[in-house]
């Protein structure tokens, strides 16, 4: 059998080495490394494909929910609500930007930001809320969108793990992750869906006016060369990383496609354990399962995360390094319980979902290239484990 790995990046590279090297060369006999022409096929490319006006590439995940949040022109002491269970960028830069971050609980089927908990987090002072779609599974966004307009809030969806993921709203239209709120972000960190081999972001909006100031913003706060109009930072997609994200592009949905059978399988394997809660997919409020079937785009498995439910979480996750089979807790502590978030406006009781699943979570390898024995060999561990 293959060593199993968390994600297999070098695996995938071999099956799309001549396009990527193909690609790097050209930045490499061009010499343009920064700004490009590929910077700008990327983009046009990514805005085909998201059906999206405008693509804003910047230099990582974090920096582009920053600017995102800077382009909005969100003030200090201004709230924005996010979700308690979701990696620290997303409420590291509402800290950072002198913004007051408010956590909220999360829906126990998706991991999701909790709709009952975001409307009670809502007060005068609230200016933006900031839906994470977790693992790769959009968020309930036809509820975060209602309350936003109720509201008159912005909406910035963090899309680190759920680009490709669609959404499809209770008429039927669909929209992909990202593109539904007022502005997305994403990541292309190498582990990410769609990951280039550095680090790597991008900001998407249809809004022509954000569009042009967050173009500013990435570029020290520049329209006109030398002439600062805002304080901006410095963040840009290398030419090297678009060359690599342009080659990849054409396969992103074929690698969603391929996380969703691993999932399925996984799902499949775990459905009658009593101890084991596998994932739901709900492609909006009203439409669960877990099937992982063709209507199941809102789920592109950035993350396959179980629930372990009989106090073994800890145990399975050593057995399982023990035989081989990496795996990870994602995330071991709630955002409210960090050092740098914990604020005494919080109660322990208004996070049970989040403080639940911090002790039982654990997700196991994800990626493009796991074969049938991987997932057999990985199951049937699991399995004998648990019963
Ligand atoms: C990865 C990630 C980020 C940050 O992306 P970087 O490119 O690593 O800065 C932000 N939010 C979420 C939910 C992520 O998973």
């Amino acid at each position: 059998m293959k060593k199993i790995q968390m994600v297999d990046l070098q695996g995938q590279y071999q099956h799309i080495k001549e396009t990527v090297n193909t690609s790097i060369e050209e930045v490499l006999n061009s010499s343009a490394y920064i700004n490009g022409p590929l910077v700008h096929e990327f983009q046009s490319d990514l805005e085909k494909y998201l059906g999206i006006k405008h693509v804003i590439p910047c230099a990582n995940g974090t920096d582009a929910l920053q600017i995102a949040m800077m382009g909005l022109g969100l003030e200090q002491g201004d709230e924005v609500i996010t979700a308690d269970f979701t990696f620290a960028a997303t409420v590291e830069v509402i800290g950072l930007l002198k913004l007051t971050p408010v956590l909220v609980d999360v829906d126990p089927e998706t991991y999701n930001i909790d709709i009952q908990a975001l409307r009670r987090a809502i007060t005068p002072k609230t200016k933006a809320i900031v839906p994470v779609h977790l693992f790769g599974q959009v968020a309930n966004m036809e509820a975060v969108m209602e309350i936003a307009r109720e509201h008159n809030l912005f909406v910035i969806e963090d899309n680190a793990q759920a680009i490709g993921a669609n959404y499809t709203f209770k008429d039927g239209t669909k929209k992909k992750a990202g593109t539904i709120g007022n502005v997305g972000t994403t990541s292309f960190f190498p582990s990410k869906n769609l990951g280039c081999y550095g680090d790597g972001g991008a900001i998407f909006t249809n809004d022509d006016e954000l569009a042009h100031r967050i173009r500013g913003i990435v570029n020290h706060g520049m329209y006109t060369r030398y002439y600062h109009d805002v304080v901006g930072v410095n963040s840009r997609l290398d030419s090297i990383q678009a060359g690599v994200l342009k080659a990849k592009l054409p396969f992103l949905d074929s690698y969603c496609n391929a996380r969703r059978t691993a999932a399925r399988f996984y799902n499949n394997a775990f459905s009658n354990n009593s101890n084991i809660i596998t994932p739901t997919t709900k492609s909006n409020a009203t439409n669960s399962c877990k099937e992982i079937c063709a209507i199941c785009d809102c789920h592109v498995f950035h993350q396959y995360t179980l629930q372990i439910t009989n106090g073994k979480r800890d145990d399975l996750h050593k057995h399982l390094l023990d035989k081989g089979i990496p795996n990870a807790i994602y995330y071991p502590v709630a955002l409210h319980s960090q050092k740098a978030y914990a604020d005494s406006r919080y109660n322990e009781s208004d996070f049970p979902v989040t403080n639940n699943l911090v002790k039982t979570v654990i997700s196991l390898p994800m990626h493009t290239e796991l074969d049938q024995e991987q997932l057999n060999f990985i199951t049937k561990t699991i399995l004998d484990f648990v019963n």
